[in-house]
């Protein structure tokens, strides 16, 4: 089973995913938790180029290749070993971000960035995605809160893109309405988690 994690900058993916995974964990569910951008190392170093702060000349179209080529190297060095293994394979973003943000934030159009990630993935697809809704001011003022967060590149960017990331993901929901659940995020994380849980005992644990 391929879950991912999917929300725009502050909506709390990350945290949510530890909680997650302890859940899984007590369900003895054997799972392997993994993000993107990154997951291996040859990803992890992509995921450095293209979030460098002083990449600031990064061109769009080059962004977009980057992450379809970290997701075809992570892809092939974890998700689809660890499905053939049967574990439960939780990650943090995938092909709705690229979408999303390279596709409509930064308007190289949705179905352009599809055919490049549909190179990258094969037919590969999650079975299941939660999508982390937030209101950008309360997930950018989030982030500014979080003392521990890594800077990158897209911290710089301003609020309209981040409404227009929002926007995105409203799109990418209305074409996927059955693989992805909407949950809100702009709540306390232990609630956002409870769904989640919910969720996971309702489609997969049933
Ligand atoms: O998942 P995380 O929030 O750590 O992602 C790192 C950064 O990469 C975020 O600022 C996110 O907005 C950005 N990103 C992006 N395009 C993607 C995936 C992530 O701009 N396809
Ligand atoms: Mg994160």
């Amino acid at each position: 089973l391929f879950i991912t994690l999917e929300g725009g900058d502050g909506s709390g993916k990350t945290t949510v995913m530890g909680r997650v995974a302890a859940y899984l964990q007590n369900r003895s569910m054997p799972y392997r938790i993994t993000r993107e951008p990154g997951g291996v190392e040859i990803a992890e170093k992509i995921r450095s180029i293209i979030l460098d702060p002083a990449h600031t000349a990064m061109d769009a179209r080059t962004e977009a290749l980057l992450y379809a080529a970290a997701r075809s190297q992570h892809l092939a060095e974890v998700v689809e070993p660890a499905l053939k293994e049967g574990l439960t394979v939780l990650c943090d973003r995938f092909i709705d971000s690229s979408l999303v943000y390279q596709g409509y934030a930064r308007g190289l159009g949705m179905e352009e960035v599809y055919a490049i990630n549909r190179f990258a993935v094969g037919t590969r697809m999650p079975d299941l995605t939660f999508y982390l809704d937030v209101d950008p001011e309360v997930g950018l003022s989030r982030i500014a809160a979080n003392q521990n967060r890594e800077m990158n590149r897209l911290d710089m960017e301003s609020l309209d893109f981040h409404q227009k990331v929002r926007e995105g993901y409203q799109q990418v929901i209305h074409a996927y309405p059955d693989r992805i659940v909407v949950l809100d995020a702009n709540r306390p994380v232990h609630m956002v988690e409870q769904d989640i849980v919910r969720t996971l005992e309702e489609r997969v644990l049933k």
